[in-house]
Parts: structure tokens; C-alpha cells; sequence
């Protein structure tokens, strides 16, 4: 995968360079709000990437992703599905969280961006998993749709790309857990056989 670049800057390749060059952005307006950036966690030679929207509150003061009611929701699925979150990189769309926790906007995204394209490229996970809308739409394009393409195998530089519901939608609706546990499943058998 081509190395990032931003402002004619190329991104480091390493998670670590990465997570400083993330802490210390001002790319966007989210950095004058934020308490801590939160570039992600996990390691570099993850087979599975989890990508969701942004941080939220907890997460902004922890520095962490998923670290908050959502994060207790994506655990008890993890552990459901089979996988160790120790073993997976989580990261968000955008790393600063956005106030009140309104959606992304897309400004905002495309500023990111490069951030998650640098990680994946550091990772070079064998699965994606992205997690609600908002990351759908960023990995897919503007038309990719969650409630077409969940738990429908899709590719972002060709790594394999499963969308599903974001965990805070099972906050709302716990019907939706199930589904979330059997496609996170359905990811971890894909990258157990690549
Ligand atoms: S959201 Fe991304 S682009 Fe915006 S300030 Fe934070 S790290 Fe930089």
C-alpha cells in the first residue's frame, strides 16, 4: 500500500511514529476540543482491524478507543465471536472526537484520513472490520450503505472489508448484538484461513 501523505509530508510507517504524529495534529477543527487524540491500539501484526467512527467522551479523556459503554458492548461481542481485542488493532474514522458527539463531518474525515490509510498500510491486516456508517462510507465511498452491505464481504485496497453495526447501535437496540457477534465471527474465520 502507498505511503500517506499529508501537506506534502509523508506519514510515518510504524504505528508508534503514527500515534505521535496523530496526537500532535492540528489538521482539523476537532484538535481545539479534544482532550487527548486517540489513534488506535493493538498490534502491529494484527490480523483483524476494527475501524469505528470516532471517540467519544470516555475515550477522549482516556486517550483510548473503546473504552466507554460501547467499548463493554464490542468486548462481550469479541469474546462471543472468538477474538482477543489484545490481538486486534480498534481505531476510529477520525481521532479526535467530535463535540457532543455529533457524526464526523466529511471535511473532517478526508483531513483524517490519511491517519487510517497509514495504519492500515502498517498493519496490513487480513481482515477489515468496519463498524457502523460512518466507517462504512469511509472505506467504501460516499454511496456505500451499512444496511446494504452488512455482513457482505467488500475490499479497501484489496483487503477484504466486512461491515457491520457499530456497537453503540446495540445500546439502542439489543437485538442487533446477535448479528454483530456472528459477523465479527464470520471476520475471524476469514482471516484464520488467509
Ligand atoms: S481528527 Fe484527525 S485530522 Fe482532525 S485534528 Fe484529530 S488527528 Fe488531526
Amino acid at each position: 500500500m502507498a505511503t500517506a501523505q499529508r501537506t506534502g509530508r509523508t506519514l510515518p510507517r510504524d504505528l508508534p511514529k503514527l500515534a505521535v504524529r496523530i496526537r500532535r495534529c492540528t489538521l482539523c477543527d476537532l484538535h481545539a476540543s479534544r482532550t487527548h487524540a486517540v489513534p488506535g491500539e493493538g498490534p502491529e501484526d494484527a490480523a483483524m482491524v476494527l475501524v469505528g467512527e470516532a471517540p467519544g467522551r470516555e475515550e477522549d479523556r482516556a486517550g483510548r478507543p473503546f473504552c466507554g459503554a460501547a467499548g463493554k458492548i464490542l468486548e462481550e461481542a469479541l469474546v462471543r465471536a472468538g477474538i482477543r481485542r489484545e490481538r486486534t488493532f480498534i481505531t476510529n474514522t477520525v481521532k479526535c472526537r467530535p463535540p457532543e458527539n455529533r457524526k464526523p463531518r466529511p471535511a473532517e474525515m478526508t483531513a483524517c484520513r490519511a491517519y487510517l490509510v497509514a495504519q492500515l498500510g502498517a498493519v496490513r491486516p487480513r481482515v477489515i472490520v468496519a463498524l457502523g456508517q460512518t466507517a462504512v462510507r469511509d472505506l467504501l465511498g460516499p454511496a456505500a450503505s451499512l444496511r446494504k452491505f452488512r455482513g457482505r464481504w467488500k475490499a479497501f485496497a484489496n483487503i477484504p472489508v466486512l461491515p457491520t453495526y457499530h456497537p453503540a447501535a446495540i445500546l439502542y437496540n439489543r437485538r442487533l448484538f446477535r448479528k454483530l457477534v456472528a459477523d465479527l465471527r464470520k471476520a475471524r474465520l476469514r482471516a484464520e484461513a488467509a
